[in-house]
């Protein structure tokens, strides 16, 4: 079978990705190894209010609005943030995974579950499958197969995506523990560059996970501990337990090679600061759909070069922000993160968060802190004298 596109990979960013070509008209195959779109469940399933802007979200999928956050020191002090209009939604992901594949097969998408893609020839675009089935042809061929990615793996030699653990607990807290308008974040040391979070599903029920820079076993233990050891949440029953890979973002990352392109997590177009990938990956497909179409239109595979540089430039400023950001984090001890709090507190940052803050733009909140001298206050002395060799 031949295609003009043929998509590694039903995940979120590649049912996008397929929807926004087939509405151009062209052919378009997904390939899926999966049986059950969307299963297991491997994200905590918050989106900042930027996804309305960048992709179909039906309301009936949204679990609950919030409108701010909790933040947290390792020794429990708060900043609290707070917005007029809702900021971020927690999403029933595995109905979103398959809501969005549903999309792009009813626009006019071929999808094949259970066909496992073992290998990719360059240039020809034939697909070859698991199993003995039969082979697919495209003329161009989309990895967005996550990011254990073959064809990130194909695309650069047999280098891996370099990725972080994480694991996520759902848990019933018994009684009436939250606000549905607050999602709760905890800053740590011991876990940096990463956090943990605490998502309310309900009054009584959150999400409530990890990622870092540790093994599976370690993050399970951590999490179990930070939910042993916080008084407020008495006794709780862990209802299921989870746990996922998160690409660490590489500005370097080759994601074009002849008529192969990466997107979303096999791409590793994750945020670095939250690991999120939802929003980045549908702004990558809006962009990946615009220049592959402008190649097939043009019968010119050189074209697809553009896509490379289009995604570093759009998403330059913001990525080198965090990724400074995240620099500064991982060098922090949890004295160094109490004093910040303290300090921030102090010079009336949660209002200026609550006003420049935001979930997939934090350059804007970054600037303005910059701005009012607010950065070099915050950070223990120690580190104002070496932040021009961290803000590299
Ligand atoms: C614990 C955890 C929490 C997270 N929380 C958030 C969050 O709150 N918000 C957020 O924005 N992001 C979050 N993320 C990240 C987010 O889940 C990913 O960025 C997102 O799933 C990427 O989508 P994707 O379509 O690129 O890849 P995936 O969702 O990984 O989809 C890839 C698809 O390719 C298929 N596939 C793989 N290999 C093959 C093959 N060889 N042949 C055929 N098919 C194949 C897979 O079966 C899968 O269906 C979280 C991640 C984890 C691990």
């Amino acid at each position: 079978m031949t295609y003009d596109v043929l998509i590694v990979g039903a995940g979120p960013v590649g049912s996008t990705y397929a929807r926004l070509m087939a509405e151009k008209g062209y052919k378009v195959g997904i390939i899926e190894k999966k049986s059950r779109i969307g299963v297991p469940l491997q994200c905590a399933g918050l989106l900042g209010r930027q996804i309305k802007e960048v992709n179909i979200l039906p309301s009936k999928l949204i679990i609950n609005p919030f409108y701010g956050a909790y933040l947290h020191s390792p020794s429990d002090r708060i900043l609290k943030v707070v917005k007029n209009n809702p900021e971020a939604y927690v999403v029933d992901r595995i109905g979103y995974d398959q809501f969005l594949a549903e999309l792009a097969v009813e626009t006019g998408a071929d999808l094949f579950l259970k066909h496992q893609v073992k290998d990719l020839n360059f240039k020809n675009g034939i697909i070859h499958l698991k199993n003995g089935k039969k082979d697919f042809n495209g003329r161009i061929i989309v990895g967005a197969d996550g990011y254990n990615s073959v064809v990130a793996q194909k695309l650069s030699n047999g280098g891996k995506n370099n990725t972080l653990q994480a694991a996520q607990f759902k848990v019933d807290f018994g009684k009436n523990l939250f606000d549905l308008d607050y999602v709760h974040l905890y800053a740590d040391a011991s876990v940096s560059p990463g956090f943990i979070w605490l998502i309310p599903l309900s009054p009584s029920e959150a999400r409530v996970g990890l990622f870092g820079n540790s093994d599976y076993h370690n993050l399970n233990k951590y999490l179990k501990d930070f939910l042993d050891n916080n008084p407020a949440f008495g006794n709780y029953s862990l209802i299921k337990k989870y746990h996922g890979r998160i690409p660490i973002y590489n500005p370097k990352k080759n994601i074009v090679k002849d008529n192969v392109i990466l997107l979303g997590d096999a791409a590793s177009q994750v945020k670095p600061t939250t690991g999120g990938g939802l929003i980045m990956g549908f702004k990558c497909a809006q962009i990946a759909s615009d220049i592959t179409s402008k190649a097939l239109e043009n019968d010119n595979t050189e074209i697809l070069k553009q896509y490379q540089s289009q995604y570093r430039k759009n998403f330059k400023t913001e990525l080198k922000t965090q990724l400074r950001v995240q620099k500064i984090f991982k060098s922090l001890t949890d004295e160094d993160l109490d004093f910040m709090f303290i300090k921030l507190k102090e010079e009336g940052a949660e209002d200026i968060i609550s006003e420049y803050g935001e979930m997939d733009d934090q350059a804007p909140l970054v600037k303005e802190l910059f701005k009012r001298g607010i950065i070099f206050k915050i950070l223990p002395k120690i580190l104002s004298r070496g932040i021009s060799t961290l803000w590299k």
